[in-house]
């Protein structure tokens, strides 16, 4: 019986993460489980899968459900992250959206016995540095590089020529620069194959996702960024492809369904029975192509490169810069190609030179960037 924690349970994977241990009994005993402010999309599991604590890391929220009364224990963010580091557990699966994951991913590494199944890439994207060092202990879920890794296995990373990650192109592939100009969040959030949360797809659009994730796969394998390609296959089949330096490539093929490799990260080093999600090639529409990113409408891989190479601070910086747009463009504040010019903007910064010593002193200088955005942007915007 393996010991489960699921973070950000009301998420999109949480939700996900919890149907797959409710259908195993079992194989898996969820011991604790956060959400942050969506309590309301856990319960339904509580009375099925009775865990031992529950954590709510929104403290208002929180202390409504103190008051009211909750069936099952309750803790706060800092009780949570001392029982990540401590309680015996075998799996932690991170599902928390943003960069706040990251806090979660570093206690969870501190725990000798636990695994950590990793599907927030920010904390990559924001603490890379300091997380690889434990990289023998994380197993991705993002699913472009659960396929790597499930590709690795057996394989030695300096046989490895190339990471290629595949892409499915985004609601917008094909388009022009003028067309996108016009495009509105309705539109941005109907992602032709994948169903995510709203931030993820808008990333899809733009390909900042894309971007995020060689961010994520630098860190991950520990290849240089010219060493990370990316392909479109509009078809999300192929879900990743590794080519070694004899020429071969090795690929990673299941229906898109992130039940897949969710439960290759809770299973990992097995496989499990699994009906979720099947496959069939000899189905209509079973042609697989391939095509290379257009990276003038689509800078965004671009972005992701010269913020590797700059280091220090400048990944985290990124992706800050990409919430807070996205986040604009969802409530109407700014148009899509915006997101493409703050994130422009961002890599001509000074603080994309700041070298943190401290995943504590980069959040310091992250939260400061994040206003230095609004006020830059979005005052402006009142004012104009
Ligand atoms: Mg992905």
């Amino acid at each position: 019986m393996r010991r489960v924690v699921i973070l950000g349970a009301s998420g999109s994977i949480g939700q996900q993460a919890l149907s797959i241990l409710s259908a195993r009994p079992e194989a898996y005993k969820l011991i604790g489980v956060s959400v942050h402010r969506q309590v309301e999309k856990l319960l339904p599991w509580l009375d099925r899968l009775r865990p031992e604590w529950v954590a709510i890391t929104d403290s208002q929220t929180l202390a409504r459900y103190c008051q009211e009364g909750f069936p099952y224990p309750l803790i706060d963010t800092q009780q949570l992250y001392e029982k990540l580091a401590h309680e015996t557990v075998d799996v932690i699966l991170n599902g928390i959206i943003g960069a706040a994951g990251f806090w979660a991913s570093w206690y969870a590494l501190q725990n000798p016995s636990a695994r950590l199944a990793l599907a927030n890439k920010e904390s990559l994207v924001f603490g890379g540095e300091w997380l690889a060092s434990y990289r023998e202990r994380i197993i991705p879920v993002d699913s472009e590089h659960s396929a790597l890794f499930q590709c690795l296995q057996g394989e030695r990373i300096e046989d490895v020529e190339k990471l290629i990650l595949t892409a499915s192109g985004g609601p917008f592939r094909g388009k022009t620069r003028a067309e996108l100009a016009r495009v509105t969040p309705e539109a941005a959030l109907a992602h032709p194959v994948w169903r995510m949360g709203a931030r993820i797809t808008v990333d899809s659009a733009t390909l900042m996702n894309k971007a995020l994730e060689l961010i994520e796969a630098y860190w991950l394998f520990g290849l240089a960024a010219e060493s990370i390609e990316v392909w479109v296959h509009p078809q999300c089949i192929v879900h990743s492809v590794v080519l070694f330096r004899d020429g071969s490539m090795k690929a990673q093929l299941s229906a898109p369904d992130m039940r897949l490799p969710i439960l290759y990260a809770l299973s990992y080093p097995y496989r499990e029975s699994a009906t979720e999600g099947r496959w069939l090639p000899f189905s209509n529409g079973s042609m697989l192509s391939f095509e290379p990113v257009d990276e003038e409408t689509f800078p965004t891989l671009r972005y992701a490169r010269e913020a590797l190479r700059l280091g220090g601070a400048a990944p985290a910086l990124l992706n800050a810069t990409d919430e807070v747009a996205v986040e604009a463009f969802l409530r109407g504040e700014i148009g899509f190609l915006d997101i493409f010019h703050w994130l422009e903007w961002c890599l001509t910064q000074p603080e994309m030179a700041e070298k943190p010593e401290s995943p504590q002193a980069l959040a310091v200088i992250e939260e400061a960037f994040r206003k230095k955005i609004r006020r830059h942007f979005l005052r402006a915007t009142d004012a104009g």
